[in-house]
């Protein structure tokens, strides 16, 4: 289990620095564990424009739900009632009167009122920030039987073609011929292999190119399938993805990527336990467990963990006087770490 953590966070950190494999004048925000409520993907790579991601830096760290997305994308630039400027949201509007206060809270609309009448008026043009969503699963022994647990959900995203293209990354092995290209994965797949160990932009190879999926036009949800044996007579059931909703979904996915970025493992690990250290391991800043002697994993660092013990207090006197222990300092080294991937955000301007 510590190694595909540990694969991910170095996936992670390398896509970081040196996506896209090929040299473009992108900037990108990484996240990790992100998808929608049917298909989770390990790395997520959203590919930006750097001036629109300065823009998108005006409205705060914060992801900006699919309510809020509704009031600043069309918020006018001159004061209007609310119901004249927002086209009819499909859902009952107090809701959109909600999403319109929580937005003035935040400082990204202008509101006053005009009788009972709530006005609004746009702050900033909400920009077109993200230019791709890539996928990443990330198997670092994909041998057969991974593979083909692999396989079927890799050709659902290439059918619902949500993200513009998807990868398989895995452990690179220095053989002719990488295993992984000699097993039954869709060709629409790309694969990286990764060498272990910090080697900058070397340590990932393209082994395979993807295929570029139709992000714009209709896609396929296959619902339920025939699971391939003799006994399952089924009919496949397919959903139609109309493009509408893929738009609205790659933007939501992107505002909560934006949000979260691929360090706030710590968040829901305890680095307010004694024995979490945070050490460089591959080039990479990784949990560390001195009880357990490795690097866990967030599911082993939890509240449940038999091994934990809380911080001792002396160490929050010791030059800890306000600002909590040394598990509240490591929360705020990933945080800085993690806004310093936005443009126009730092450390202090995080909402909170
Ligand atoms: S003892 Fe348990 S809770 Fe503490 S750092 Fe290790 S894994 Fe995390």
């Amino acid at each position: 289990m510590d190694s595909e953590f540990a694969f991910e966070l170095q996936v992670c950190a390398w896509a970081e620095r040196f996506w896209p494999p090929e040299d473009r004048d992108r900037s990108v925000v990484v996240a990790r564990q992100l998808g929608t409520r049917l298909r989770r993907w390990d790395t997520l790579v959203i590919e930006c424009h750097p001036d629109a991601l300065a823009e998108r830096a005006r409205f705060g760290p914060r992801r900006l739900d699919s309510d809020l997305l509704h009031v600043v994308r069309h918020a006018p630039a001159e004061w209007a009632w609310y119901r004249d400027a927002l086209p009819d949201p499909g859902y009952p509007w107090r809701y959109v009167r909600e999403a319109i206060h929580r937005a003035s809270d935040r400082g990204i609309v202008e509101t006053r009122r005009r009788g009972n009448r709530i006005h609004l008026r746009r702050r900033w043009p909400y920009p077109d920030w993200v230019d791709r969503v890539v996928a990443i699963e990330n198997k670092p022994d994909l041998d057969a039987s991974a593979a083909r647990r692999l396989a079927p959900q890799l050709e659902r995203d290439v059918a619902l073609g949500l993200a513009d293209e998807v990868w398989v990354a895995t452990a690179a092995t220095g053989e002719r011929v990488e295993p992984a290209l000699l097993e039954d994965m869709p060709v629409e797949a790309g694969i990286l292999t990764v060498e272990r160990g910090d080697r900058g932009a070397d340590a990932v190879d393209v082994a395979w190119r993807p295929r570029q999926l139709r992000v714009g036009e209709p896609g396929t949800r296959i619902v339920d399938r025939p699971d391939g044996t003799g006994r399952d007579a089924s009919a496949a059931r397919f959903e139609y993805a109309d493009p509408d909703w893929k738009a609205a979904k790659r933007r939501e996915i992107a505002e909560r990527a934006y949000e979260r970025g691929w360090r706030s493992y710590a968040d829901a690990m305890r680095p307010d336990c004694r024995h979490f250290r945070l050490e460089p391991c591959e080039g990479v800043a990784r949990p560390y467990c001195t009880a357990k002697s490795c690097h866990q994993t967030a599911a082993e660092c939890a509240g449940s963990c038999p091994e934990f013990e809380p911080e001792p207090p002396a160490w929050r006197q010791r030059g800890w006087p306000i600002e909590g222990g040394p598990g509240a300092a490591i929360k705020r080294l990933l945080a800085g770490q993690r806004a310093r991937q936005r443009p126009g955000l730092d450390e202090q301007s995080r909402e909170g």
